[in-house]
Formats: structure tokens, sequence, C-alpha cells
């Protein structure tokens, strides 16, 4: 596979960055990407280490290592190298649905996991997989392939996220009829609202969906499953249904002055803020405008992240990221071994941006909000924040955070965007259908399984497993789609992974 020297030959190289003070001038994506010739070399350093910890996708302490998809890396690595380029998107295809999303959003657990990784740089992985589909796409062989036959069978997919599309692409490839319906005016879910444009362009989403609407998939955009449609019409009109939701209720700080005026949800945000973009190019005004605004995010992962890179595109004042947790360290930590996911600090393109703008990380850890201080008028105008400090319970020997006495902070504050997290999947769905729920609130099914309590209803993505990845999300909607044929046909020739 690849090159076997071709690890010590060549060094690891990938696309470079827009610099950040340039590219908060724009929402596209800022990444210019390596010839033909120079990614062909990234393919050679594959090193045929024999075992592919990179496609095991394997759970290590809790954490996945290697690519959920299993995704046949080695094998399209060694095709990259040789420039076979059609034959390393077929290999890619057969485990990937969508890898114009996952290349372009995915954390890359293939190269956490990857052997070159242990005492070197990995192999550039994930810009291998970009490399190989956007070829595709230019060279023509990702077009529409509609299945030959028919088996006159209807499934219903409710929800047009990363899962629902994988279920809905994979049952329409082994020719069942598929109706996707959405309660939101575009398809993708969080890939449309959520993740922003300048880490997918939505172009990307749409240039994939018309292939499907031309395989046969037919899209019901603005149709709310459980509010404008019943959930018992859509089981006598279908075969089976699918739920693919997400789990979209946000967790909320419920601190004194919560109900002061300029504090967002962070979903809610970024949607206003993509759809405004694709609507009118923010002519429409209907986004919320952090220009000359001290922003405080809270919650210090990836969803806040890009909250600072949308709140800077904008011209905010000031941006602040608030987090409970402790600093990750910089390297591995010595109880954190390769191959499983390493748990250091990342300064993601928002964190970085405003580092280059403001002069300092946003990020202040260990913390969090006591009190939103708001003005007579009810409007937001500052936050308290408290130090809190990890304090082993000596009963239970469990660590608990603690306020430390007298660390209170007050920070400005005109807008507070809340990204601590999401709590399940909205009731309203799953009432409707009647299906079971587990203690997160996510839809209940038995391990590794996607039937759910009620007949003929299955359920995939972030609304079965909880809010998580695209890459997990495709996985489930894949997985899904073969139970659902299995129970519609009696067995099933879909490949998973
Ligand atoms: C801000 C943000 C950024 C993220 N960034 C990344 C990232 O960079 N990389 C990564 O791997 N993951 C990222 N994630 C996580 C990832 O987006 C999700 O794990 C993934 O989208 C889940 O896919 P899904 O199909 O299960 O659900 P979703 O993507 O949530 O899609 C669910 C869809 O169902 C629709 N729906 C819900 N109820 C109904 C109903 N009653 N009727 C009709 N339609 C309905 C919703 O409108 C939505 O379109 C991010 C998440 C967020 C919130
Ligand atoms: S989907 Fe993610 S983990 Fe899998 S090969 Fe692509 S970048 Fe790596």
């Amino acid at each position: 596979m690849g090159k076997p020297t071709g690890f010590m030959d060549y060094k690891r190289e990938v696309s470079a960055s827009e610099a950040p003070l340039e590219r908060i001038k724009h929402f596209r994506e800022f990444h210019e990407h390596l010839s033909r010739e120079k990614q062909q070399l990234q393919g050679a350093r594959c090193m045929e280490c024999g075992v592919p910890f990179c496609q095991s996708g394997m759970m290590l302490c809790g954490m996945a290592s290697g690519c959920p998809l299993h995704n046949l890396i080695p094998e399209w690595n060694d095709l990259v190298y040789n420039g076979n380029w059609e034959q390393a998107y077929h290999r890619l295809k057969k485990t990937s649905s969508f890898p114009e999303f996952t290349s372009r959003v995915c954390p890359a657990l293939c190269e956490a996991a990857c052997t070159c990784g242990l005492n070197g740089d990995p192999v550039a992985t994930k810009e291998n997989e970009y490399a190989i589909i956007e070829y595709a796409y230019e060279q023509g062989f990702a077009v529409a392939n509609p299945p030959k036959v028919r088996t006159g069978k209807k499934v219903a997919v409710i929800g047009s996220g990363p899962s629902g599309l994988a279920a809905a692409d994979q049952l329409n490839q082994r020719g069942h009829s598929v109706t996707v319906f959405e309660r939101s005016d575009r398809v993708g879910g969080l890939l449309m609202y959520g993740i922003p444009n300048m880490k997918l362009e939505k172009h990307i989403i749409d240039r994939k969906v018309k292939i499907m609407e031309e395989e046969g998939i037919v899209f019901q955009t603005g149709v709310d499953v459980g509010r404008d449609v019943k959930a018992s019409k859509l089981l006598h009109d279908f075969d089976r249904v699918i739920l693919a939701c997400g789990a979209s209720n946000p967790r909320d700080i419920n601190a004194p002055g919560r109900d002061a005026k300029g504090i967002y949800f962070a979903v809610d945000f970024l949607t206003a803020n993509t759809k405004s973009l694709l609507d009118s190019d923010f002519a429409d005004k209907k986004y919320v405008d952090t220009k000359g605004k001290a922003v405080v995010i809270i919650g210090g992962g990836d969803t806040g992240n890009d909250c600072v890179g949308t709140a800077i595109r904008h011209g905010a004042k000031s941006v602040t990221q608030i987090e409970m947790m402790p600093k990750a360290p910089d390297k591995r930590a010595e109880n954190n071994p390769w191959p499983e996911w390493p748990k250091v600090c990342k300064t993601d393109y928002g964190q970085e941006e405003a580092i280059a703008v403001y002069g300092h990380d946003p990020r202040i850890y260990e913390s969090t909000v006591k009190e939103f201080v708001k003005d007579k008028n009810g409007n937001l105008r500052a936050v308290k924040i408290v130090k809190l400090s990890w304090v082993k319970d000596p009963e239970s020997g469990r660590m608990n955070m603690q306020e430390v006495p007298g660390s209170e902070q007050i920070l400005d504050a005109d807008i507070v965007l809340i990204a601590a997290g999401f709590l399940g999947s909205q009731s309203y769905v799953t009432d409707a259908f009647g299906v079971e729920r587990n203690e997160r609130t996510n839809v209940k099914t038995a391990p590794g399984r996607y039937r759910t309590s009620v007949e003929n209803v299955f359920v995939t993505g972030d609304m079965h497993r909880g809010q998580s990845l695209v890459v997990w999300a495709v996985r489930e909607g894949r997985e899904a789609a073969r139970e659902v044929d299995e129970s519609l046909m009696g067995y099933s020739n879909l490949v998973v992974q």
C-alpha cells in the first residue's frame, strides 16, 4: 500500500489556510489544496504497516480510534499514489456515502490512529479523501446512478441531516422508493444550518442532493412531521419510517438574569446567519449582528468555536469563550497513548482568528456563569463568572466541581451565545410516533440495532446516539438502512462497511 519507504521519502504536507486576518473578511472555505501531483506523494506516505488502525473505528477508553466508516484507507492511499483516481473513487464510495462532507468537516479519527503518527506525522488521509472526491466531480465520475430495478416498497425518512441522507441513499440504491421529509426550508440538517459556510460551503450539499434527486429520492422540505403531518398517516402510506431528527434540544444555563435580551442558543445564531447569507448575502438583516458588540460564548467546544469565527466575521468588539473544564495538555498525556484519540488542546480556526484579531486566546477555562447582568430595560450588559475547582468527594471518590470563593469576575457582554451541548431529541416527534426513549432522551433500541419499540419505525443518527459527529451519523444511517432492508426483503445485500 502506498510506497513502503514513502513515509521516509516525503514529508506530510497539507493544504495551506488563508491568513486569519484575510479569511475573516468572508464566509467562504479558506483552504488552498495541494496539486494532484503533490497529493499523490501524500498517498505514497501510507507504508503498508500491516495493522491499519486508521480504518478500525474501534472504541478505546470510551472514544473512537480510527474511521467509524471503516473506510478502506490503505487501499485508496495506494490508488492515489499510483494516480488511479477513478478506482480510488469507487473504493472510497464502497464504504462512504458522503466523502464530500467528511473530507471537509471530519476531525479525522483516521489520522489520530495512523501508525505513521506514532513516531512522526500521520498520513494526510483526510486531504487524500478530499482530492479523490473533488477529482471525481471534476472528471464526471461522481454522477447519478439510479437503481435499475424498483422493489415496490416505500420508505419515509424524517430529517435530512447526514444520517437521514445516508439511510435514504442506501435504501434508494437498493430499489426502495424513498421520500425524505424535512421541516426546514433546505436539505442537510446541521450540515446546512449548524456547521458554518466557511467549513462547508452549502453548494457542496446542494450538488449531492441534486444527484440523489436524479437517482429517484423525493425531498419534501417545509414539512414538520408530528405537526404538519400525522405519524399515523406516514405509517399508513409507507412500509417503513426512519426517524433521523437529530438531537437538537439545547442545554440551557439557568442563572439569574437568563431572561435578559441578547442571549441566544448557538445553533439558532448559526442557523440565522447561514440562512441570511444564502437568502440575501445578509441584505435581509435577519441574523444576529455582532458588529461592535462584546460577545460571550458559553462552551469551549467545536460549536462555541464556530460561534467565535462567525462573531468575528461580523466585526465583534470582543469575543470571550467560557469553558468549565481545565485546559487540556498540549501533547498526549502518558495515560492517553496512541492509537487512542488524543485528548490535547486544539486551537481551532475561530480561536486562531481571535488570536490574530484581539491578540489573545478567547478561552477562559475552569469557569462558569453565575449571573447575567442586565440594565433597567432588560438588555444584557455583562456576565458574572466564577472560577471552578475540582474536588474529590471523600465518600464516593468522584470528582465534583466547586466554586472558588472570591473568584467572581464581571465581563462586558452585549450578546451571549449558549453552546453548552444538547440534551437529546425533541419530544413532539417521539410522542407522535410513541417510541420509547432512554434516560438521555435518545430513542431506545437494542444495542447496535435501529428498530424502535414501535413496529415499522426505525431510528438513526444523533436522535439515536446523542449529539455526535457527521461520520457517526453516516455510519448509523448506513447500518439502519441495512436493518430496514432486511425487514422488508428478508435479507440485505447493502454494504455497511
Ligand atoms: C454547530 C455545530 C457544528 C458541528 N460541526 C461538526 C463538524 O465540524 N464535524 C462533525 O463531524 N460534526 C459536527 N457537528 C455534529 C454533526 O453536525 C451532527 O452530529 C450530525 O449532523 C447529526 O446528523 P443527524 O442526521 O443525526 O441530525 P441533524 O444533522 O441534526 O439533522 C436532523 C434533521 O431533522 C430535521 N427534523 C427534526 N425534526 C423534524 C420533524 N419533526 N420533521 C421533519 N424534519 C425534522 C431537522 O430540521 C434536521 O434537518 C456539529 C454540530 C453542531 C451543532
Ligand atoms: S471519514 Fe473521517 S475518519 Fe473516516 S477516513 Fe474520512 S476523515 Fe478519516
